[in-house]
């Protein structure tokens, strides 16, 4: 905490100073988010028959709450969305389940908690045991409903947001799983005590648009909860309980704000062309279906990243290919005309997914992650692709594979698509010839970009992950913000490498990682050549305007090259 301003009486006003991940002004409720955190311990019970009965009136409620989660996943993500909320309910039913708990509880003489917190541990150990994938990824499952049945029985209310209305969500830090699970209409804005800004809940807050700041170093109990706050996205500021003269100061500064933004409309419909001719392509990053209507908002001029495996994190089931041959069938058709890349999937270093059963790593961001999984396990790689080449039938969409680092996995892609296109002809299944690009985020298909070039049909830097592995910084560790350059001589030259040898090749370039945004080197990667930026939609208009007043050739001149 940086100030505590005392009023009159009792109330004091809480300062705490984070790291800007996106501008704007917010004011609103205050709801701490908290994770699930259940011990059980073996205590006995005089009354195993009173036990009993408290299970079973503790697995009505969960079936209750069940109930309303499969209802409303039902409306907003259709069957598929609800499918897992079933399969909980039957494992709940499930005779072997009830009588293991009630048998449990009869001969050892202990509470319902322990009895389910056993059972869960026996099911989930005897399914991970399986030959099946299926069987083994119910594991996860047997797990997360008795961890619902716990909280029920222990008293702890469901998680998620229970405010009517919308609010300042603060945590210690989240998860990319829980923030994709957020019911987004009813969040204002983040603002989480660790965290760092290159993270994936970061980058989600920008796609989304809303004002948030990590590593504020804020409390996270009660007396917060439910308070007024006021969050200072620019400033990197969050104010709780704020006195007058800061709520009057904020709420003139929101004004100031929103004309800005207004002004800022006025550039909708314009060509991102600069004052000497020189053209460039803005598009949007996105996340998920949601976003695109951001996108749009913000006069995007395609998707430029489409991290599909959100699709992959927002459930506890691998998506099948029907599920997501219909999530890239509506992104392209939405954007018409405009290219929407699609980014096979990303999943590994802090994008973790239970039911992928992934071996615990040493150092994930070197590990089995993006295109090693899909290359590793190709069944999964298949589905995707399937869906990817079926949908791409519908409108302007390229496909984009990540962590690339040889030219020895290009040609095993190559190979793996082309099974992919003699199945579907072998079942008559339509599919369309969309571009094929891969991301440079890392040195080495940075360094060897030549080559990669003559391979693939574009590029877009990944600068996320290639800071991260040019400078040996973790891009996760707050701590290690002042090694962080982002502006470093080395990454400057990466890319401009990177853009030359597309060029050279004949092969258009993009950045995609979040210094695409960077409204400082705008003109620099106009200088370079760079064909496309894609951005959180939220940064496109400012984008727009610096492109709109910049000369380039007169920037050359004085260029303050110093990489
Ligand atoms: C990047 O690394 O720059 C990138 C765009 O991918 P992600 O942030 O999803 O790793
Ligand atoms: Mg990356």
């Amino acid at each position: 905490m940086i100030t505590q301003r005392r009023q009159a009486g009792v109330r004091k006003m809480q300062v705490y100073k984070g790291k800007s991940v996106f501008g704007g002004i917010v004011i609103g409720r205050i709801h701490v988010y908290g994770k699930r955190e259940k011990q059980v311990k073996c205590e006995k019970t005089p009354d195993p028959q009173a036990e009993i009965m408290r299970y079973r009136k503790a697995s009505e409620t969960a079936m209750e709450q069940l109930g309303r989660l499969c209802e409303k996943a039902l409306r907003e993500a259709g069957k598929s969305g609800a499918a897992i909320f079933e399969i909980h309910r039957m494992m709940l039913e499930d005779g072997d389940y009830r009588d293991s708990v009630e048998s449990i509880i009869a001969s050892q003489s202990v509470t319902a908690e322990y009895a389910v917190a056993r059972t869960a541990d026996n099911f989930a150990g005897m399914f991970a045991s399986m030959e099946d994938g299926y069987m083994r990824g119910r594991a996860a499952d047997v797990k997360d409903v008795s961890e619902r049945l716990l909280s029920v029985l222990q008293g702890i209310e469901e998680e998620g947001i229970r405010a009517k209305e919308p609010v300042i969500i603060v945590a210690d830090d989240l998860a990319p799983s829980e923030t994709v699970q957020l019911d987004k209409d009813r969040v204002l804005s983040f603002v989480t005590a660790h965290g760092s800004l290159n993270s994936h809940t970061a980058i989600l807050a920008r796609t989304m648009g809303i004002p948030a700041l990590v590593d504020a170093g804020l409390p996270l109990d009660e007396t917060v909860d439910g308070m007024l706050g006021i969050v200072d996205g620019a400033g990197g500021m969050i104010y709780i309980d704020p006195d007058e003269e800061t709520l009057t100061g904020m709420r003139k500064a929101r004004e100031a704000e929103k004309e800005k933004i207004e002004l800022l409309q006025t550039l909708k419909g314009r060509e991102n062309v600069t004052l000497d001719g020189q053209s460039i392509l803005l598009y949007a990053n996105i996340g998920n279906i949601e976003d695109l209507a951001m996108a749009l908002r913000n006069d995007a001029g395609g998707i430029g990243l489409f991290r599909s495996e959100f699709i992959y994190l927002e459930r506890d089931h691998f998506p099948t290919e029907e599920e997501q041959f219909r999530i890239y069938r509506t992104v392209a058709e939405t954007m018409g005309k405009k290219r929407v890349i699609i980014r096979t999937l990303d999943i590994g270093a802090d994008k973790q997914c239970d039911y992928f059963q992934m071996e615990k790593e040493e150092n994930p961001a070197l590990g089995c992650r993006a295109i090693r999984i899909c290359l590793t396990r190709p069944d999964i790689f298949k589905t995707q692709l399937r869906a990817l080449f079926r949908a791409s039938v519908y409108g302007e969409m390229a496909v984009m594979y990540p962590m690339i680092t040889s030219l020895k996995e290009i040609r095993r892609i190559r190979e793996i698509v082309e099974e992919v296109k003699q199945e579907l002809d072998a079942q008559g299944m339509a599919y369309g010839n969309p571009e094929q690009g891969i991301m440079i985020e890392t040195p080495a298909a940075a360094i060897i970009s030549d080559l990669l070039a003559r391979e693939v049909d574009f590029f877009s830097i990944g600068t996320n992950d290639l800071i991260q592995y040019l400078l040996a910084v973790d891009r996760q560790n707050p701590a290690l913000d002042e090694f962080r350059d982002i502006h470093h001589p080395a990454i400057l030259r990466m890319i401009s490498l990177v853009v030359e040898n597309a060029h050279k090749a004949g092969i258009w370039t993009g950045i995609c990682g979040e210094l695409g945004a960077d409204p400082e080197l705008t003109r620099e990667f106009l200088a370079m050549g760079v064909d496309e930026l894609s951005v959180s939609p939220g940064r496109i208009l400012p984008l727009r305007k610096i492109i709109l007043e910049t000369d380039v050739s007169e920037y050359k001149k004085n260029r303050p090259k110093n990489w």
